[in-house]
């Protein structure tokens, strides 16, 4: 065989140039377009497997392993962290335990966190995902609808998942989902209505297989707009849902719950007590129900756990002390300008007070930010200077400049 009729061959299947469409040579031979595709294939199945494996020696951190690295990002909130951390250890226990094939099956434990808006749901969610490295998404309630209404249909947050996974399917199955504004699906009044609730009941029916554990066929572009594409199925048994809301007024359901129960006097005068303080530390599944969860609903999340509103105090720490603190990140940008940031302990403590006086709670820490930083950052990096202090007097001045009207209505 002469070298030229060599070299014209594939140098993986031995099909000649004649044969295939396309051949690519290299240094020192040639591969066609099947054979490259082929390799491909290989190549995908095996990142496939790393990332299963990965997956599987999921970092089973033990519990207060759990919360002292949540403890990094997220202030306060310990008995949220220490119910996550339990259920989270044991979910993924669950997962890698199953080979074990003893009939005891660990069943599943969905999370809902019940907190006021700004209070670190979402935070707490999306840090037990970065640490797990696994998919994660977030995807709120109110855009989902039941099939065949306007809006989103329901499987259409396992799209997201799944891309969330970069459509690996593995991973997906072994995905977190954080499911916001679940009190936003509540249905209307505490009894069963005769006709159909389209926003709220039929959601949370459709729901209750996904929580529980079903194969769900997945369109991978989601929506109704591409009814052509090939749906993917998706097992649910492993994927964990936390949800989140607010439950505004639940804690008047709370109280009347506990106030049922106290005889007498002094009993009530105790459970006024109760009454002002944090009610939603009492919260229970039933106070879920006369909310307008279905029942079925709160059994396939049985982990119910609440957050503490931010005191002065915690919204103190939120600015300096998580990993990833609003302060530390100016403190950064600023750096890259080879500048020096610092702050006079009284700003904090004046950041604090606006954001508790606009009801800003933990979102408006950083609008107050941007207001008194924004000229600073707009002019320092033209200004020849190696350190900015920012004194309460700074502060005050450039929030009082800005539009304060406009944060508080933000
Ligand atoms: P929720 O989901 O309860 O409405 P988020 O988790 O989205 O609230 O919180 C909004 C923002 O406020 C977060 O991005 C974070 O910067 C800050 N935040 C809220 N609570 C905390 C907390 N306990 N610790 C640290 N940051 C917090």
């Amino acid at each position: 065989m002469s070298k030229k009729s060599n070299m014209d061959k594939c140098s993986f299947c031995g099909r000649e140039k004649k044969e295939v469409d396309l051949l690519i040579a290299g240094i020192d031979g040639h591969i066609c377009e099947r054979c490259a595709e082929q390799a491909h294939s290989i190549i995908q199945e095996e990142v496939k497997k790393d990332d299963s494996f990965d997956l599987n020696a999921v970092k089973l951190l033990k519990p207060r392993e759990i919360k002292a690295f949540v403890d990094q990002y997220v202030i306060g909130q310990d008995q949220a962290k220490k119910i996550l951390a339990v259920s989270v250890y044991n979910h993924y226990k669950r997962l890698t335990q199953r080979i074990d094939d003893d009939e005891t099956e660990i069943e599943k434990s969905n999370i809902i966190l019940v907190g006021e808006t700004g209070t670190g749901k979402t935070l707490l969610a999306r840090t037990i995902a970065k640490m797990l490295h696994v998919p994660f998404t977030i995807v709120d309630a109110t855009i989902l609808t039941e099939a065949g209404y306007v809006g989103e249909d329901i499987e259409s947050l396992l799209t997201r998942l799944l891309q969330a996974a970069d459509y690996n399917v593995d991973a997906a199955q072994r995905g977190i989902v954080f499911i916001d504004e679940i009190d936003k699906i509540a249905r209307k009044g505490d009894n069963p209505s005769i006709t159909r609730d389209v926003s709220g009941e039929g959601v949370q029916q459709g729901l209750l297989k996904l929580l529980e554990g079903a194969i769900v066929n997945v369109p991978p572009q989601g929506g109704r707009k591409h009814p052509e594409q090939k749906l993917i199925p998706l097992d649910t048994k492993d994927i964990l849902f936390i949800c989140g809301g607010a439950f505004d007024g639940i804690e008047r359901k709370i109280a009347n719950r506990l106030n049922t129960k106290v005889i007498g006097y002094s009993a009530a005068k105790n459970s006024d007590r109760i009454e002002r303080e944090n009610m939603l530390q009492y919260i229970s599944p039933q106070d879920l129900k006369s909310f307008g969860l279905i029942p079925e609903i709160i059994g396939r999340l049985p982990v119910l756990t609440y957050l503490d509103p931010l005191d002065k105090k915690t919204l103190r720490n939120i600015l300096t002390e998580p990993k990833n603190s609003i302060i530390k990140q100016y403190k950064k940008l600023f750096k890259i300008d080879g500048i020096t940031l610092d702050f006079e302990e009284a700003t904090f403590e004046f950041i604090v007070d606006k954001a508790i006086e606009y009801k800003l709670g933990a979102r408006g820490l950083r609008s107050i930010c941007e207001s008194i930083m924004n000229d600073a950052m707009f002019d320092s990096p033209s200004e020849k200077i190696d350190n900015l202090y920012v004194s309460l007097e700074y502060a005050e001045g450039k929030l009082n400049r800005s539009n304060i009207q406009r944060l508080k209505a933000s």
